[in-house]
């Protein structure tokens, strides 16, 4: 426990009187809030949003305050390691001891590695909440290139695409973030394109205040987006445009741009490459045709192309939806970027800005990773992208088909921590065929989930409060729009729960490799040297450290490209072999890829959107959470609604060919009239195990995992942009609300 961060203990105006009370970042998400937790006894009895932060000035989201420590002391939470006696999701678990368990892992692996080759093993990440860079270390020194993460499909596309267009693939220039909305920096036009940062779980109130206090100020507001909750603020301009056709879209905008001579021609001139091939390219995306392939009116398209260059600074907040295009994702994200430069928007106050990245000595060891080993990456020798530091994943649908196949060459471990598979990636059914088939699954977690249930191991992940971490996550503040690190702080500890860090410290020492797993404190020293900080000084820092944003950095430096310059025509795709210039590509299954699919599927299916009450997977647990949302909802358009004869509230069944879920329907005009869309991230941990309600309620289950159909760059699944259809379903015998209920009735 940290207490000099304590807050005036027995001061009554800080503390209520109580015991004591400490300022700590919040951790229900990636977010960084800052709050005051009071404890009585050891115990945390409140937590309150901290008025002195910068980030959240006070204010807290759903996830955090009472559900965070109902979190912390919910029963169901794993306290101990479980090691499986029956058979494999049959539910039968005795208690180890974390020596015995990790001793167990250890001693599979080296079997597999002499049976199989050390690619036989596969480790897998969720969100960056933990900061598990030390999971990539541990594979590397173990000889592995098969660590997975859903970075393929959620923020991931962004930075490959900015490494490959503006900072270069072996850049050392701290660029390699991807260009950020500078909304502190006075926007005088914000374009919400496929991103809605204040109902979206992206950052939490990182997002959502910022956006909120740009939004004030009343910028021209441009949505594009299928769907446009009101939150969004009032739109001068919407353009609801058909799921996967962004880079037609973004194409089409530029088409206009540069036909009026709307772009900024010194930007152009000096610090671009390929901007002549760009100005043909457009040419194949008259206003018509882009039209047609949108579903959106062109006088709209060309209106918004028009305010956005002529409206300076403009900044475009993207986010999730463009990462999960499928075959579209990687241009389309290439596409907005480029436009963010001919524009003159590309680092400029209000425009998209390279925030600076901390010089942290991140501990991967990349070079221990043998060239042959890296070569046997799944999916990397198809999905280029993927080998770009510090992402490279290997691509998880074919991992988890690999695991099936034995092809390319058996995998037969895979550890995770901090991730549901089986929710959390496409194909459900084929994830848990998958988990089935392995002779190690190990699974670190807070709660028994629907992928924990499949494993010979299940180990006790400590969450908010409960770790002691260098997590060095990056947090913009304004209004000077700084980057600032923040650490996790251990408050309380409860049974022989750990971190992620604290367990792929153990497992590196039992595998041998003792020399590089030295403890978390020497971790978190070494990475944070460069900065000129200690671990120590930044827990006694409110808000962590801020780094001085830098504009127009390319004046001075150039691009990290190899041609120095802004890469619209981008000499890294050429060299791996794809297109070396943004262009559309039809998402594969649509009105023009399957238009016999589509007759049977008439309407368009996106899945993936978050929610402000729950993290990805997790929540569903919490009562102060599904009071807020008992059961996922479908949104359709009201009249789209009508015509199959669907009211507020009735049951709807939605199928694509892979299967169908049933979800009550939420109904609303902020919606395209042919899209469809159903929240992600849904399991019912009321219901029994092994599957835990994942066949009705998780969008994978409809979710295509072929990775034929991925982003031929990266490999993104496509999560948006599918073919489905919808009827009125019956309601079931007993709702989810109702059984919910009934479980917590009887607690
Ligand atoms: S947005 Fe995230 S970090 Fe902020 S209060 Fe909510 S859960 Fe905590």
């Amino acid at each position: 426990m940290n207490s000099d961060t304590e807050v005036s203990p027995g001061d009554s105006s800080a503390t209520g009187g109580v015991a004591s009370a400490f300022k700590v970042v919040c951790r229900m998400c990636h977010g960084g809030c800052g709050t005051i937790v009071e404890m009585v006894g050891g115990t945390v009895s409140r937590v309150f949003g901290d008025k002195e932060n910068p980030i959240n000035r006070g204010a807290l989201c759903s996830k955090a305050g009472v559900p965070s420590i109902e979190q912390l002391y919910h029963p169901d939470r794993l306290d101990y390691p479980l090691m499986r006696t029956g058979e494999r999701g049959a539910g039968k678990w005795r208690r180890a001891s974390w020596d015995e368990a990790l001793d167990f892992i250890a001693e599979k692996m080296l079997a597999i590695r002499d049976q199989h080759g050390a690619e036989g093993v596969a480790f897998g990440r969720g969100t960056g909440v933990n900061n598990t860079h030390i999971v990539s270390r541990l594979a590397n020194l173990f000889g592995t290139p098969n660590v997975t993460a859903i970075a393929y499909f959620c923020y991931g596309p962004r930075v490959a695409v900015a490494k490959v267009t503006a900072s270069g693939n072996y850049s050392q220039r701290g660029w390699d973030t991807t260009p950020i909305s500078d909304v502190y920096g006075k926007p005088r036009c914000v374009v919400q394109w496929g991103s809605q940062k204040r109902t979206s779980n992206d950052h939490g109130l990182i997002g959502h205040i910022p956006v909120t206090d740009a939004l004030r100020e009343n910028p021209v507001n441009i949505v594009v987006d299928p769907r446009k909750p009101n939150a969004a603020g009032p739109a001068d301009i919407w353009l609801p445009l058909r799921p996967g056709t962004d880079a037609a879209m973004a194409l089409g905008w530029m088409r206009v741009i540069i036909d009026e001579g709307l772009y900024d021609k010194e930007f152009v001139e000096r610090y671009c490459h390929g901007f002549d091939e760009l100005a043909e390219r457009v040419k194949d995306y008259p206003l018509d045709k882009v039209a047609e392939i949108t579903w959106c009116q062109p006088e709209e398209i060309a209106r918004a192309a028009r305010t956005y260059a002529t409206t300076a600074p403009g900044c475009i907040i993207w986010g999730n939806g463009t990462d999960q295009l499928g075959n579209n994702t990687f241009q389309a994200t290439r596409a907005l970027l480029i436009l963010m430069g001919i524009t003159g928007n590309l680092d400029v106050p209000g425009g998209n800005v390279f925030y600076p990245a901390p010089k942290l000595e991140y501990p991967e060891l990349w070079d221990k990773l043998s060239p042959e080993q890296e070569a046997k990456r799944i999916g990397g020798d198809r999905f280029k992208a993927l080998n770009l530091t510090p992402y490279a994943y290997a691509h998880p649908p074919s991992l988890y088909h690999t695991m099936i196949t034995d092809k390319p060459y058996p995998v037969k471990a895979y550890i995770v921590t901090g991730n549901n598979t089986v929710t959390c990636f496409p194909n459900t059914g084929r994830i848990i065929e998958a988990m089935k088939k392995l002779d190690l699954l190990v699974v670190m977690d807070m709660f028994m989930t629907p992928t924990a249930e499949l494993a010979d191991v299940v180990l006790p992940a400590a969450g908010n409060l409960e770790r002691d971490e260098p997590r060095l996550h990056l947090h913009t503040k304004g209004p000077q729009a700084t980057f600032m690190d923040t650490v996790s702080q251990k408050l309380v500890e409860i049974g022989e729960r750990r971190s992620d860090w604290e367990f792929i410290i153990g497992l590196g020492r039992k595998l041998g490799y003792g020399e590089h797993f030295p403890s978390l404190e020497e971790f978190a020293e070494k990475s944070l040297k460069p900065m000129g900080t200690t671990w120590d000084k930044l827990k006694k820092m409110d808000h962590g450290i801020e780094l001085p944003v830098q504009y127009r950095k390319y004046e001075k430096e150039g691009f990290g490209t190899p041609t120095g310059k802004f890469e619209i025509y981008s000499t890294i795709m050429e060299e791996w072999g794809y297109d070396p210039l943004p262009a559309h590509v039809e998402p594969a299954e649509g009105p023009v890829s399957t238009p016999e699919r589509f007759e049977e599927y008439p309407l368009i299916l996106n899945t993936g959107a978050k929610q402000p009450m729950f993290w990805h997977s997790q929540g569903r647990q919490l009562k102060s959470l599904r009071k807020l949302n008992a059961e996922p909802l479908v949104e359709i358009n009201a009249k789209t609604a009508e015509a199959y004869g669907i009211k507020k509230g009735d049951y709807v069944w939605i199928e694509t060919v892979r299967g169908r879920l049933r979800m009550r329907a939420h109904l609303h005009d902020q919606i395209h009239e042919k899209v469809v869309s159903i929240p992600h991230g849904w399991w019912l941990p009321e219901e029994p195990g092994p599957d835990r309600g994942v066949f009705e309620v998780c969008s994978n289950v409809l979710v295509d995992d072929d990775p034929d159909n991925c982003d031929v760059v990266l490999g993104s699944s496509p999560l948006k942009g599918l073919l489905c259809r919808i009827s009125k379903a019956e309601a079931p015998a007993r709702t989810i609300s109702q059984r919910w209920k009934e479980a917590m009735a009887a607690e």
